[in-house]
Parts: C-alpha cells; sequence; structure tokens
C-alpha cells in the first residue's frame, strides 16, 4: 500500500464532469469542473484525460473514473452507455497507456455510493442502497459490507428496473420501457415543468418554484418522488437494506420534495420488517460523492497494483 499519496477522482456525468485531487480519507483537496462533451467517444476521451493532466502533481499517484456505463470490471471495459457516447471501449488500459498510472473504473453511481458507505451518509451501516438522480437515474447497492458488482461487474442498474409494464421510452440509448429512469431524472423534471410552465422552465426552475411555496411545482416534484418510492419499494423487498441513500445533482438539489412523498409509496409497497426498518436520507457528500467514490476506487486499483 503506498501511504502518503493522493489520487484524482473523476465523476462523468451525462451534464459535467467533475476531478478532484483526494486523500485516502477522502478529504477533496481541490477540484475542477468541465462541461461534458457528448458530441463524439474522441471527443469525450480528450477532455477526461485533460481534466485529470489539469490536477495531476508529484503526490498523485492514481486515477479513478467514475462512469455512466454499464462496466466490465475484469476486462476494464466500458460496455455501454445511455446518456454519453462511451461504448465498447478498453477504458481501462487507454487510460492507463495515455496517463501512465494505475486506473480504476467503476459505474458512477457504484462510486456515488462507495464514497457515502465510506465518509457519508452511509457511514456504520453495513446494507446500503444508492439512488443517483441526475442527468440518468444510477444505483449502487453495498451488500453484508462489500459494494455488490454482479457477476459482471454491470451491477446494479437500478435505475432500468421496470416499475410501469410498457410505460415511457427509457431515456438515451436504452431501448426499455417503463423504467424507473425516464419518470426520476433532471430530464423527466425539466420535461414536466416545461409542459406546465413553457418552454423556458427546466428543473432547476422547478425546484427554485417549490422552494418559493408554488403549490404546482411542489405536486410536480411529488408526483416524481411517487414514482422513485415505487421505485424504492421493490428495492426493500429485494434487498432489504438499512439505509437508501439519494444523491446526484438533481436529487441533492429537490430533497425532502421527492423523498417525502417517495417515503409514503415506499411504505406502502414494501413489506415488513424491510420497511418498518428503512431510513431513506440525502446523501451527505452532496455533488462531491462521485469524484470521491472514484479516489476509493483508484485507490483500490493502486493498491491491487503494488
Ligand atoms: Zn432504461
Amino acid at each position: 500500500m503506498v501511504k502518503d499519496s493522493h489520487a484524482i477522482g473523476v465523476d462523468v456525468g451525462g451534464t459535467k464532469i467533475l476531478a478532484g485531487v483526494v486523500t485516502r480519507e477522502g478529504e477533496v483537496l481541490r477540484r475542477h469542473e468541465r462541461t461534458t462533451p457528448t458530441g463524439s467517444q474522441d471527443a469525450l476521451l480528450g477532455e477526461l484525460e485533460a481534466a485529470v493532466r489539469e490536477l495531476v502533481d508529484a503526490k498523485v499517484t492514481t486515477v479513478g473514473f467514475g462512469l455512466p456505463s454499464t462496466i466490465d470490471q475484469r476486462a476494464g471495459r466500458a460496455v455501454a452507455s445511455v446518456n454519453i457516447p462511451l461504448a465498447n471501449l478498453a477504458f481501462r488500459d487507454r487510460m492507463h497507456d495515455a496517463l501512465r498510472l494505475p486506473v480504476g473504473i467503476d459505474n458512477d453511481a457504484n462510486a456515488a455510493g462507495i464514497a457515502e458507505w465510506k465518509v457519508g451518509a452511509g457511514r456504520r451501516t453495513a446494507d446500503m442502497i444508492i439512488l443517483t438522480v441526475g442527468t440518468g437515474l444510477g444505483g449502487g447497492v453495498i451488500l453484508n459490507g462489500k459494494p455488490m458488482r454482479g457477476g459482471s461487474g454491470a451491477g446494479a442498474e437500478l435505475g432500468h428496473t421496470v416499475i410501469v409494464h410498457d410505460g415511457r421510452p427509457c431515456q438515451g440509448t436504452c431501448t426499455g420501457r417503463g423504467h424507473l429512469e425516464p419518470y426520476v431524472t433532471g430530464v423527466a423534471a425539466t420535461n414536466a415543468a416545461r409542459e406546465v410552465f413553457g418552454p423556458a422552465a427546466d428543473a432547476h426552475r422547478l425546484v427554485r418554484l417549490a422552494r418559493e411555496g408554488d403549490a404546482t411545482a411542489i405536486a410536480i416534484l411529488a408526483e416524481i418522488g411517487r414514482y422513485l418510492g415505487s421505485g424504492m419499494g421493490s428495492l426493500v423487498n429485494i434487498f432489504d437494506p438499512e439505509l437508501i441513500v439519494v444523491g446526484g445533482g438533481f436529487g441533492v438539489a429537490a430533497g425532502e420534495f421527492l423523498l417525502g412523498p417517495a417515503r409514503e409509496i415506499l411504505h406502502r409497497e414494501a413489506l415488513p420488517p424491510g420497511r418498518d426498518k428503512v431510513r431513506v436520507v440525502q446523501a451527505e457528500l452532496g455533488t462531491a460523492a462521485g469524484l470521491i467514490g472514484a479516489a476509493f476506487v483508484a485507490f483500490e486499483a493502486l493498491d491491487a497494483a503494488s
């Protein structure tokens, strides 16, 4: 284990790239934000390399990426992505060749889940679920004190569980219908806001209006929260977690406007004892969770290599 070193964690979102230098204790020393290029895979990879190079110094010994993608951990591949142009790429090798540092990769929501579990809202829990509500809806599961990544490393895509048979078409490249994601994202909120408040409205304005007490905005967010609660109810029935943490840009901004209605529906759909035990809370690390978690994944890769 290389002790006195720092990691760069990179959280790749559908809208923003957040990169930061992080200690082993999860402290963010400095950070930068860039817009995610969505035009081509090459443009995206170039921007990710630039984000790392901007931050790297002598103490940085490893780099981790949280990708909004399904991951093949063994091969280090980004297999497919719903909201960014990244597919079928040996991502870990490509970044290792470009940056000459050990590279760790994970799904972005898994990374956020690991951060919240180690140093955020999930400290001292063994069984925890995270849902990151942003451009997409990411999910991660900590089970028996370990991140659950499934057989190939692609788990857990909780945003692509079906909550409405033959319902709304899913976002981006996902071919599914009625998944949780098209009902519970910043994109879904923007769509709903535009129907009521006109084409200039978006998710940010919706949250601002709700905070000012606008009953229509509060009702729209509550409806999104109830869909979120439907998904949570099923997750409680499957995993029986102690805690569900809700993060992501829109999830953090909308906060209790979503979580209050979500808890009501969760309580209707989930069975005891899970429904009576589980707590639904906001992420503590805010929008930094993804980059802190990506740094923890980086340290994991560094320790495995040394
Ligand atoms: Zn989907």
